[in-house]
């Protein structure tokens, strides 16, 4: 009997998702084929679904997803990034590119940069390609994807998905922003990474975790997610706490900028004291161009970073933190579910109109069908 999916097509000339369905083809060399169990909505995904940033479609959206093994391939790797063998059943997550590992780009840490690269949730569906996205009952891994099998069962599918695009990103943040332990962090911007941002700072041992955004229940939010104070995008604290009050000159040391805001970007850079680090991940839109001091960045010694995605080593950090701190913090709460695959048109218009930090949808609901 041949197996089939079904899966939510987005196509740019369509207002909204249809649901359709295709056959399952037969696994390719190094392909595993696997049961999305939920995934989450990004914002790059809302972005593509409201015309403000382009895909190539018709499409299968949707890039931060768990799911379990169903079929590997004779010659699929045998192994996860942790040197767990794989198995049928297996709970894994995995990282959003498949691209060859020996290429020049993954020699310098960056393989989601390597010219083969291949993107789930971003690729068009071609006559013989279509189940790679995460709005599907079925995926397709291709080689060269780096797996990983999850530790626990205890971990909820809704936060586990958050993993291979928010969690994954923010650990490449921290890695980028350098030794966090006794250091100040600011986090600009405190949407799902930038709550994420504050929760994996504080583990990390900073001294204070500082957290900026324009919405004030946003960045109050963060206040239960291991941020010490809650700042606006004036850099005026809501709530009057601590020697901020009397301080006039706000120091940090390290700021993780997730807001893509250019006011943000220079605003936050004036705070770091001399060494400090600025690590750039918010900006994946067109952006004006900032004006930054050449002189002040010599003479207080500053660094600035820009991350897109992350690589290998950032995914099993964020899946080795999720495993250690899912029950320290209530990421869950964070992700408004209960939508089936089928009303994957009413979730991204509940997400768009509602702004919670995640919409997600649970792909083990049965589809109803449709005559
Ligand atoms: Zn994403």
């Amino acid at each position: 009997m041949n197996m089939r999916s079904y899966f939510a097509q987005f196509d740019e000339n369509v207002n909204g998702f249809t649901l359709e369905q295709t056959d399952i083809p037969a696994l390719q060399s190094g392909e595993l084929l696997v049961r999305n169990s939920y995934t989450t909505i990004c914002r790059s995904d809302l972005y593509t679904f409201q015309g403000k940033r382009k895909e190539k479609n018709p499409t299968i959206l949707g890039h931060e997803i768990v799911g379990h093994i169903v079929a590997m391939a004779p010659d699929a790797q045998p192994f996860d990034i942790r040197g767990k063998v794989l198995e049928i059943g297996d709970r894994i997550t995995w990282g959003i590119y498949a691209s060859n590992p020996n290429s020049v780009y993954a020699a310098k840490g960056i393989p989601q940069k390597a010219e083969d690269l291949f993107k789930y949730g971003h690729e068009q569906i071609t006559a013989d390609s279509t189940l790679h996205g995460g709005l599907a009952e079925y995926i397709i891994l291709r080689k060269n994807t780096p797996i990983i099998v999850l530790k626990t069962d205890a971990l909820p599918d809704h936060v586990a998905s958050l993993v291979n695009c928010s969690v994954a990103t923010v650990a490449g943040a921290i890695r980028l922003g350098g030794q966090l332990n006794g250091q100040t962090v600011l986090v600009s911007g405190t949407g799902m990474l930038g709550i994420i941002a504050c929760a994996m700072a504080k583990i990390a041992g900073a001294k204070k975790v500082i957290a900026v955004d324009a919405d004030q229940e946003r960045a109050m939010r963060a206040l239960s997610f291991g941020a010490d104070l809650a700042l606006g995008a004036d850099l005026k604290p809501f709530m009057l706490e601590g020697d901020y009050t009397q301080s006039t000159s706000l120091k940090v040391d390290v700021v993780l900028e997730f807001s893509g805001m250019p006011d943000a970007m220079v605003s936050t850079l004036e705070l770091l004291d001399v060494g400090g680090t600025a690590v750039w991940i918010g900006a994946t839109f067109p952006q004006a161009s900032i004006p930054i001091n050449a002189e002040k960045m010599i003479r207080k010694v500053l660094t600035i970073k820009g991350l897109h995605n992350y690589n290998q080593n950032d995914l099993v950090d964020a899946v080795s933190f999720m495993e250690a701190e899912y029950k320290t913090y209530d990421f869950g709460d964070l992700v408004h579910g209960g939508f089936s695959l089928d009303q994957t048109t009413a979730a991204y218009r509940y997400a768009i109109d509602n702004n919670p930090f995640r919409v997600g949808i649970d792909l083990s609901i049965k589809i109803q069908q449709h005559g």
